[in-house]
C-alpha cells in the first residue's frame, strides 16, 4: 500500500487575530491585539489576518483596525491581511497599508443573505471592483468561499456549486481561494469532493482549506485535503473564533494542533510550536476563556517519563 504523496511544505494561515478576535464577547484593546500578533509573527507564522475593515459597527470588536495597522511592525516574511467587504472598506485598507486583502461570500444562498445581507450573484458583483482595486494597487487577493460542506439554513451543499463559484471567484482575480467549513460539517470524504471538484476550476496550488473543529474532524479533513496536494491551510491559534450566524459553530482549528501535525510528517511550515503555544496560552489566558487547541493544552510530549 503506497503512502499519498503529501507537499513538502505548508502555508499555514493564521486568522485568530480577525476569524478568532471577532467572535468574542469582550473587546480586546487595541495594544493587547497588536502584542497577540507580534506573538504570532514571531511564531514564523507567514501570513496573519491581522483586521477587519467592515463596518465597525457590524463587528465592533475589531472596530480599532486602523490603530492595529498602524502599530504592526512590518518583518520579512510576514504579511498581514486584513478581510474587506466593499470598495470603502478597501479604501481603509489600502490607507492602513495591508499587505494582501480578503474578500468573502458564501456558497449558500441563505447564509449570505443573513450574513452579508445579499445574494451570492449580488456578492460577487460587489467584489469584482474590489479585486479589480486592491490588484491595481499591487494588493495580492484572497476569496472566502463560506458553507462549501453545508449550511446551517439550508443543510447540504453540493460540490459542483463550491467549485463553479470557486472558479469564478478565481476569474475575477482572486489568487488564493478559501475554502470554509464554516459549520465543521465535513467529513473526510466529502471534504476530499468538495477540493477534487473545486480543482477542476482553480490551480490545486491556489486553494486553501478553513476548517472548524465543530464535530472533531477538521485534523482528519486536513490530513485528508493534505493526501490530496492541498498546501495553504488557514488555522486560529488556541482554537479561537466561531461565527455568528452560524448557530452551534465552534471555533476554527486549532494552529498548534495543525503545526504540530504537520510536523510529525516531515512538512515543512517554518512555525516554531513553542512559542506557537505559548502564543495560543498567552490570548487565551488574555480572553479568560478556556484553550481549545489540545496542543496548547498538553504541550509537546516530554521525553520518556
Ligand atoms: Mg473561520
Amino acid at each position: 500500500m503506497s503512502a499519498p504523496h503529501y507537499p513538502p511544505a505548508v502555508k499555514l494561515v493564521e486568522v485568530g487575530p480577525r476569524d478568532g478576535l471577532q467572535n468574542e464577547p469582550r473587546f480586546l484593546d487595541t495594544a493587547t491585539k497588536v502584542e497577540f500578533i507580534r506573538r504570532l509573527a514571531e511564531s514564523g507564522l507567514p501570513v496573519i489576518e491581522v483586521a477587519s475593515f467592515v463596518h465597525p459597527e457590524a463587528v465592533p470588536q475589531l472596530a480599532d483596525a486602523e490603530a492595529v495597522c498602524g502599530l504592526l511592525k512590518p518583518r520579512p516574511g510576514v504579511r498581514y491581511t486584513a478581510l474587506v467587504p466593499n470598495l470603502q472598506g478597501l479604501e481603509r485598507a489600502l490607507t492602513a497599508g495591508v499587505g494582501a486583502i480578503a474578500v468573502f461570500t458564501a456558497a449558500s444562498e441563505t447564509f449570505n443573505r443573513k450574513n452579508i445581507r445579499c445574494g451570492i450573484e449580488q456578492s460577487l458583483r460587489r467584489i469584482a471592483p474590489v479585486v479589480e482595486r486592491a490588484r491595481a494597487a499591487g494588493l495580492p487577493v484572497r476569496a472566502y468561499l463560506s458553507c462549501v460542506l453545508g449550511c446551517p439554513y439550508e443543510g447540504p451543499v453540493s460540490p459542483e456549486r463550491v467549485a463553479s463559484l470557486a472558479g469564478r471567484l478565481h476569474e475575477l482575480g482572486c489568487g488564493e481561494i478559501a475554502l470554509g467549513d464554516t459549520i465543521g460539517a465535513g467529513t473526510p470524504l466529502a471534504v476530499c469532493r468538495v477540493v477534487e471538484a473545486t480543482a477542476h476550476r482553480v490551480p490545486l496550488g491556489r486553494i486553501a482549506v478553513h476548517f472548524h473543529d465543530t464535530r472533531g474532524q477538521a485534523l482528519a479533513n486536513i490530513l485528508a485535503c493534505l493526501g490530496l496536494g492541498i498546501s495553504i491551510i488557514d488555522a486560529a491559534v488556541a482554537g479561537l473564533g466561531g461565527c455568528p450566524y452560524a448557530p452551534g459553530a465552534s471555533g476554527n482549528v486549532a494552529t498548534e494542533d495543525v503545526a504540530y501535525l504537520l510536523a510529525g510528517m516531515g512538512i515543512e511550515t517554518g512555525v516554531d510550536l513553542a512559542r506557537l503555544i505559548d502564543t495560543g496560552r498567552f490570548i487565551s489566558a488574555v480572553l479568560g476563556r478556556d484553550n481549545r487547541s489540545r496542543v496548547g493544552q498538553a504541550g509537546p510530549p516530554a521525553p520518556a517519563c
